[in-house]
This record gives structure tokens, sequence and C-alpha cells, in this order.
């Protein structure tokens, strides 16, 4: 069993995302990449928290390449985050788990009773369960929360955080741990070079 960071304690998150955009940031997040500890590293781990995201059937064991499926999907979905925050848009490459679930499965418009249009994934597959997150990701590119869910600028942290502040210009996902670090090093690398 992996040591669970002391921010999966409580299950809140510093800076949370709105719904449904929240369930990407905790995905994103499962992930604490300072310590190494991975909820998605082994089934015995993942299975409850996939369970009550819906990402798995609440039924039956995970087979271990689906793990696997959903560990790439997180990382790739990432790197849209780093480039939320300023960074390099990924590449084709980084991009392959998401458009691999997008060209494997499908999304069906439904008519509700009260008129409302709603699209959702058709089948309850993995692929099916991984393309509601991407249809979640669209929902929010159109209505502009997307662009607020970023990774933290500090390389080894990358923590999903929603930028709250009125400029849209946060950096770090805590100002007291990543931002005060880089800020620190920077001081000593400047100092270093007087
Ligand atoms: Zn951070």
């Amino acid at each position: 069993m992996t040591q669970a960071p002391a921010r999966w304690s409580g299950e809140t998150e510093g800076k949370p995302a709105p719904e449904p955009l929240s369930r990407v940031q905790a995905l994103v997040n499962t992930v604490d990449l300072e310590s190494g500890a991975d909820r998605l590293a082994l089934v015995a781990d993942a299975q409850p928290w996939l369970q009550t995201q819906g990402l798995v059937a609440s039924d039956g064991a995970i087979p271990p390449e689906d793990l696997g499926t959903i560990r790439e999907f997180r990382d790739a979905l990432r790197t849209m985050l780093v480039h939320n925050a300023g960074g390099p848009a990924p590449t084709d490459q980084q991009l392959r788990p998401l458009s691999r679930i997008a060209e494997s499965s499908a999304a069906r418009v439904q008519l509700r009773a009260d008129g409302t249009v709603q699209v959702a994934a058709d089948g309850d597959s993995l692929a099916g369960r991984l393309l509601s997150l991407l249809l979640v990701v669209s929902e929010a590119q159109r209505d502009g929360t997307w662009a607020q869910l970023k990774a933290c600028g500090n390389e080894d942290c990358r923590w999903a955080f929603y930028d709250r502040s009125r400029n849209h210009g946060g950096t770090w996902c805590e100002m007291s741990t990543c931002g005060n670090k880089l800020k620190n090093r920077e001081f000593r690398a400047r100092r270093r070079a007087t």
C-alpha cells in the first residue's frame, strides 16, 4: 500500500474546481508527484476510489491493463493543465491516450422530458466512462472554466488547482508551499550568480 499524502486525507482540495470539472481535477490529483504516492498504482488502492468516481463498474475486479489506461489518460490530461498554466502545448504523442479514447467510443444525444438536450457517453465500457470525462472537458472549454484548471507551476508538483484569482494569473497550487519554495530557490540561484 502506498502512503496517502496529507492532501488526500479529508479529500478536500485547497483550490477546488466547480462540479463537474472537479472530476477531472480529482483524477489528475490521484498521484502526488513529489512523494510518488499514486492511488492508481495498485488495484486494491484504486478500486474503491474509481468506483466512487464512476470510472469503473461497481462490481467485478479491474484488470491491471485498465488501470494502466486510466493512468495514461490522467497523465495526458495533466499535460493540458500545464498548458493552461502557460506551459508548452501538449504534443500529439502526449495527447494520444485521450485521442485513443475519443476514437474508440461514441456519445449519444439525449432529449429529456423537460426539453433539455444532453450529450452522454454511449455504453459503460471503460472507454465510455473516460469519454464522459472528455465531455466534461468539452463543456468546460465552451463555458470558459477549462482555462482556469491548471497544473502547478512547480514542475516537481504539478498538482491540479482551480485558479480563482481575479486576473486568472495564478501559478501555484499553494503559495505557502510551491510558490515560496520556488521563490527561495530562485533567490538562492540569483545570489549565487552575483
Ligand atoms: Zn504545487
